[in-house]
């Protein structure tokens, strides 16, 4: 998985008022500046300048094309002149790619002592960047404006998280997840409705008997497991017990197995996610849990116990933030500890946590789980770093998706010897009170999908893409006001298809 073939294309908004000259200087206004962008090495994604259009047949035909292109991710739109916006109003309607509007303008400074009408008349995107703004508000199109000059790394930075969005949004959008069981019986936040995600989210979720898998591990070859095994030795360290000669290497091999198996079965499958239920096991020796850990690292989405929801955005998270420092992980909610202002919630799993969040050398342990059909389990056992990061769930709430975002701060825990799984500790922010608080009323999972290399601008950028709810819980939420922007969405999301 890289960014390589994929594109974002600028088009640049005019109209033929002011005659060729301005036709040929926005033309090449335009080509300087996305070469700009792309020089800047700030871009993750290149940018594909497609012309300036100056009818409403000329951005019809933009972004129909935009529409068809495979490489094309999303759209960079930009007004040199005042470009009469009825002229967008059928391009827009038809454009089904994210969208985004930069407010900036080709020239830094009021060139003060020679500007004349001509020259202001060719450089007024203030003018045109308005009249855009309106149509696309009018039409309540999603996007993400950024206003800045288009030099400034900062400018620049706000489009590359968008980037980096979209590609994450154009990976969901065929992405096949894989349930080995059902949802966990009983559980209801995990679940939700499979129909919709695919309508509004993009991806699809099927369903797997563990019996489909079972032959694919089982087929794993000894001098496969052997060669993994290997590997398994230079890049961890591993218990006494679980290597080779120990009682408990035979563990170790089994779920060797089930990684090179696992990895087989969603590759023949085209799946980019999974997810796995401790209860339906019939066929395996232990739950996947290490296969689990392996495989979220290197970039397919996890959830467990059936959680399709929480497997799609660790995907998602991945494939966004491809190449930044800093890994994510599924986690879940598991153990408060009371400590006044640095009260905090020891995130963990049965095993399920990618190393990517730990920059110490993870141990493979072995050991008897005692939940459902797991077994006796190889695991990774690490504690995450300290650091920022932001946990984000999605959850259904009947009548729309419903995105929860929380800044959170992981500080370092004390020891914890008898504790044979991975961890993380954080505090919520903008404290425990109040972050765990606005988590538990906006019906927020206990499963996350945690990222250390991601902010918050992503995923506001991600909710604004898929059109659905964003609650961001940070430094600056009240309670009092939490409980009233909910209320707010509540009417807003009951409106929100009559007005379009
Ligand atoms: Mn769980």
């Amino acid at each position: 998985m890289n960014y390589r073939d994929l594109e974002v294309w600028f088009i640049t908004g005019a109209q033929l008022l002011y005659g060729g000259d301005a036709v040929v200087s926005v033309d090449a206004h335009s080509n300087e500046m996305v070469k700009g962008l792309n020089d800047s090495g700030r871009l993750p994604i290149k940018v594909v300048y497609k012309g300036t259009v100056n009818s409403s047949d000329e951005i019809s035909a933009a972004f129909r094309a935009a529409n068809a292109d495979t490489g094309c991710i999303g759209v960079i739109t930009w007004m040199h002149t005042f470009s009469p916006a009825k002229m967008w109003i059928h391009g827009l309607m038809d454009f089904k790619k994210p969208l985004l509007h930069l407010h900036t303008q080709y020239n830094e400074k009021i060139p003060w002592d020679t500007m004349d009408m001509d020259f202001m008349n060719l450089n007024q995107s203030a003018h045109g960047d308005r009249e855009f703004g309106h149509i696309t508000s009018r039409l309540r199109k999603p996007r993400k404006v950024v206003v800045g000059y288009w030099k400034d790394k900062a400018t620049q930075d706000k489009i590359a998280v968008w980037m980096r969005v979209c590609a994450g949004w154009a990976d969901a959008q065929n992405m096949r997840i894989i349930r080995f069981g059902d949802n966990m019986n009983n559980v209801a936040v995990t679940d939700g409705d499979k129909v919709e995600a695919e309508i509004r989210l993009g991806y699809h979720v099927d369903n797997a008997p563990i019996a489909k898998l079972v032959p694919y591990v089982k087929a794993v070859t000894e001098a496969e497991i052997d060669a993994l095994v290997a590997e398994y030795d230079k890049l961890y360290d591993i218990a006494p017990d679980a290597a080779k000669g120990g009682k408990n290497h035979i563990h170790l091999r089994a779920a060797a197995a089930q990684e090179i198996g696992l990895r087989r079965f969603l590759d023949d499958k085209g799946a980019k996610a999974f997810t796995t239920n401790f209860d339906e096991l019939e066929g395996m020796d232990q739950l996947m849990g290490f296969a689990s850990q392996r495989l979220m690292a290197e970039g397919y989405g996890f959830g467990a116990e059936g959680d399709w929801k929480t497997a799609a955005l660790v995907r998602t998270m991945y494939v966004m933030s491809l190449g930044l420092e800093g890994g994510g992980s599924f986690l879940e909610d598991y153990t408060l500890n009371f400590d006044g202002e640095n009260t905090s919630v020891l995130q963990a799993h049965m095993l399920e946590i990618s190393p990517a969040i730990s920059k110490a050398k993870p141990k493979i342990e072995v050991h008897f789980l005692g939940i459902g059909d797991a077994g006796t389990c190889a695991r990774l056992v690490f504690t995450a770093h300290e650091g920022e990061g932001i946990a984000c769930t999605i959850v259904d709430m009947g009548n729309r998706f419903r995105m929860i975002v929380n800044d959170v701060k992981v500080i370092k825990p004390k020891a914890l010897p008898k504790l044979p799984v991975a961890r993380a500790l954080w505090i919520p922010q903008p404290n425990f009170e109040v972050g765990a608080g606005a988590w538990i009323l906006a019906g927020g999972t206990h499963h996350s999908s945690f990222s250390f290399a991601l902010t918050k601008e992503y995923m506001e950028d991600y909710a604004e893409i898929a059109d659905i709810e964003l609650l961001l819980i940070d430094k600056d939420t009240t309670i009092r006001q939490f409980k009233k922007d909910m209320r707010i969405n509540e009417v807003y999301y009951m409106l929100n298809k009559a007005l379009r």
